[in-house]
């Protein structure tokens, strides 16, 4: 179906109209029809599967300055920590015994240089049947070549904020630099994983529709959409956190549009309490940590992060467990 009747907006997401995804972003009386909508597109395309994917978190150095994370390379007493990639490798080794899928993420750390990462993907794939997701930021087209020819099957990359001034004052360089790195991914083939954030300072419903807008036009194929959480080392503390219901809303609004797009139920969103409402209005991913436990706390981009020392089985089992008393299943 391509178009939705949410309280006073009708809907067409064949031609999606910036206003009127602001005005339903904006509304609260059509939350119900939206939320309900989202969840029954996700059912036809994915039945009561939540495909549940392995995160290991290796190296929390980063050369960027992005105004909201606890690990920007102004956090001067930050205590970082590097996986080696042997350590690494026997990890996703590991965790590719529980989920089909190992997404390694790292801060924009170039200690790795792209043989590096292409050695310890190429690794992976010999060793295990697993899909590999690399979220390691911006590089040039021939890095990003080396990894996919390496096998890696996919890339997360957020463009964060589609509002230019709002991206360039809180990153410092320009939102166009982003995208760019964004088609570079896209031209080689990768699944590419866009997203945003709910709840930035200055942010409007105009610039999430926006949001929603890029992640139609750069077809991305996941898309991670989390609030806003303000870390209270970075300038931006004190900053009001995003609104979980506001990121709900628009969580559904991207079911609507992209009805194939994998999207999970954020790490943020899961914060704020928002697991089981995400999965019920659209979000189709979980996420589970699979970083090995001595370096959890330090991967400190926002406070709240779950960093329990869980092993990986018995995580899984009990995330089986909580999406079974909801009607969905574990893939
Ligand atoms: S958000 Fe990512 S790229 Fe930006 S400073 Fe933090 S780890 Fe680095």
């Amino acid at each position: 179906m391509a178009l939705y009747t949410l309280g006073h907006h009708e809907l067409d997401t064949r031609h999606p109209d910036l206003d009127i995804l602001a005005a339903v972003i904006a509304d609260g009386s059509a939350d119900r029809e939206l939320f309900h909508a989202a969840n029954r597109v996700k059912t036809e395309e994915f039945g009561n599967k939540v495909f549940v994917r392995g995160i290991i978190e290796f190296s929390n150095y980063c050369r960027c300055t992005c105004a909201y994370c606890g690990i920007n390379a102004r956090m001067t007493h930050a205590k970082r920590y590097r996986m080696l990639p042997d350590e690494l490798v026997e990890t996703a080794v590991r965790t590719a015994e529980v989920y089909r899928t190992v997404i390694l993420q790292s801060g924009e750390d170039r200690f790795y240089t792209a043989e590096m990462l292409a050695d310890i993907v190429w690794r992976i794939k010999q060793r295990a049947d697993c899909a590999v997701t690399l979220s390691v930021g911006e590089r040039s087209m021939e890095e990003y070549r080396l990894m996919r020819e390496a096998g890696a099957d996919r890339f997360l990359l957020k463009h964060e904020t589609a509002n230019a001034v709002l991206y360039e004052s809180l990153h410092g360089v320009p939102l166009e630099t982003r995208l760019d790195a964004q088609r570079r991914i896209k031209a080689l083939g990768f699944e590419l994983g866009g997203g945003f954030m709910v709840g930035l300072p200055g942010q409007t419903d105009e610039t999430l529709a926006k949001d929603l807008m890029t992640l139609v036009n750069e077809g991305v194929e996941m898309a991670g959409i989390g609030p806003f959480i303000a870390h209270p080392d970075t300038a931006l503390a004190g900053t009001p956190d995003g609104d979980p219901h506001k990121t709900l809303k628009v969580l559904a609004l991207a079911r609507l549009l992209l009805p194939r797009c994998h999207l999970p139920s954020t790490t943020a969103l899961n914060v704020k309490g928002g697991m089981k409402n995400a999965l019920l209005c659209g979000a189709d991913v979980i996420m589970q940590k699979a970083t090995p436990f001595e370096y959890r706390k330090l991967y400190d981009i926002y406070p709240g992060r779950d960093a329990l020392e869980v092993p990986l089985k018995e995580q899984y089992e009990t995330l089986r467990r909580r999406l079974a008393e909801i009607g969905l299943s574990a893939e």
